[in-house]
């Protein structure tokens, strides 16, 4: 069984490299904007996922799913990841690839299962009582580390909390401590914390905030500083599964518990289903988007298909970049090697290479979204590589070129030199063919 925590940190660095797509970018007639909602161009596609969102939003697509079919990196997995943000924000987005059901050492349809319990959220609704205000004083007290005597650590902390109209002295232990640090906390904040089990949260500041686009600061709340407040909050099927193996909710933190079975899956389902009936909780169903789906066997799919059918089903995104190729674990050819059943149920959208005007406005997002500066000549010059490579490598050179440049601006030869260093794949490929003719 695969740490949770390595998976979920590996899924978090794939998808952070989609972070600045906060939709499809469309019109109120479904026309797609060149630039919108960190989306550029792949005009075409992006229209058809909008209507895709409308049938899954009219329940339309029930038992189906969609089919991005394009080269790599033309935006299938951007695609993919604007059709859940168009469903909402909190709705699960949950990225795999055909090749990894054989890479991890849990049974291919067990990993199939719990990716499908991934991407589907629970919302939960709950009263709880909090301190909520602005922080007007910290006081962190240290003492000396058990087994360490030269290192400090955070023994208890006493934070002042002030509201329009109220001020209180909240004490707390190491953990808070220990949070209020690590979340970089400071005077001029506006938090929350749990009055049972702790837990901050930030809500905002008092000071000005420079964002990406605006400015942001927050009122300070008004009222008592404990209060009862009411919060909604998603977590998935696989989240509250965890979380039962291990007995109570901070199985959540710490996931290295028993195995789940489906034992515990069904005393899931049936918990939830009981949240629902009193009205405390709503299901959201996320997306699974399965990369390089010509990789999954005849018994994958057939399972993939079952579960698209039952009441508890994420919607599928499978994409590929294969024209006719075999099903794995047969001999039979098929389009996209993907078995005819499961092709019927597919709707399919054809992603195309992007142009090097797209790829230019992509790499000067991402650059914006990893807070780099990149001067004109550069953009121009990572836009023509992207065009002649892929756009992931013109994307991907940003951060060393960052690098090379010491922090300040990025310049053309800063992009030259990360390029002498990190070779793209068909550089790469080279490389390796010439060692290989050198020595047969
Ligand atoms: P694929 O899934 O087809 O291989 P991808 O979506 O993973 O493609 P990459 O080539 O990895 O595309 O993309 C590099 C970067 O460009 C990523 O940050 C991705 O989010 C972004 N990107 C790709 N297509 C678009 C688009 N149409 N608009 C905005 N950003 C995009």
């Amino acid at each position: 069984m695969p740490l949770v925590e390595e998976v979920a940190t590996r899924r978090f660095e794939r998808i952070g490299m989609h972070s600045h797509i906060k939709g499809l970018g469309l019109d109120e007639n479904g026309k797609a904007r060149f630039m919108a909602d960190g989306m550029v161009g792949q005009v075409k596609a992006r229209e058809a996922a909008g209507i895709a969102v409308e049938l899954i939003k009219r329940g339309k697509l029930a038992g189906k799913g969609i089919l991005l079919v394009g080269p790599t990196g033309s935006g299938k997995t951007a695609i993919a990841m604007g059709i859940a943000r168009e469903l909402g924000e909190d709705v699960p987005f949950v990225q795999i690839a055909g090749s990894e059901i054989y890479s991890t050492e849990v049974k291919k349809t067990e990993f199939l299962k719990e990716a499908l319990r991934k991407a589907i959220g629970v919302r939960i609704s709950e009263e709880r009582k909090v301190y909520e205000g602005e922080v007007r004083k910290i006081e962190i007290n240290r003492t000396r580390h058990p087994f360490n005597p030269y290192v400090e650590v955070p023994e208890s902390v006493v934070i002042t909390l002030r509201t329009k109209d109220d001020e209180k002295t909240v004490r707390a232990g190491r953990e808070i401590a220990q949070q209020l640090l690590e979340m970089g906390i400071e005077e001029g904040d506006v938090i929350g914390i749990d009055a049972e089990t702790g837990r901050i949260s930030k809500i905002g500041t008092t000071k000005e905030e420079e964002g990406l686009f605006f400015k942001r600061r927050v009122e300070l709340p008004s009222g008592p500083v404990l209060k009862i407040k009411e919060f909604t909050y998603t977590v998935t099927l696989h989240d509250l599964d965890v979380a039962n193996a291990r007995g109570n909710i901070f199985g959540l933190l710490f996931s290295m518990g028993r195995e789940i079975d489906d034992e515990i899956r069904a005393r899931v389902d049936e918990t939830v289903k009981q949240w629902i009936e009193e009205g405390k909780a709503s299901l959201v169903p996320g997306v699974l988007f399965i990369d390089e789906v010509h990789m999954l066997d005849i018994e994958a799919f057939s399972f993939l298909a079952r579960a698209m059918e039952g009441d508890l089903a994420p919607i599928l995104i499978l994409a590929t970049n294969r024209g006719r190729t075999k099903i794995r674990g047969t001999d039979i050819e098929a389009p996209h090697g993907i078995p005819i059943d499961m092709l019927d149920r597919l709707l399919i959208i054809n992603t195309e290479p992007y142009r090097k005007e797209e790829i230019r406005e992509i790499v000067k997002i991402r650059a914006r979204e990893e807070k780099i500066e990149v001067d004109e000549e550069a953009v121009e010059y990572l836009a023509e590589l992207g065009e002649k490579t892929s756009l992931r490598y013109a994307v991907q050179l940003l951060a060393p070129a960052s690098v090379l440049a010491k922090g300040g601006k990025v310049e053309k030869e800063h992009v030259e030199k990360a390029k002498e260093y990190f070779a793209d794949l068909n550089r790469s490929m080279e490389f390796v063919e010439k060692l290989e003719g050198m020595l047969s």
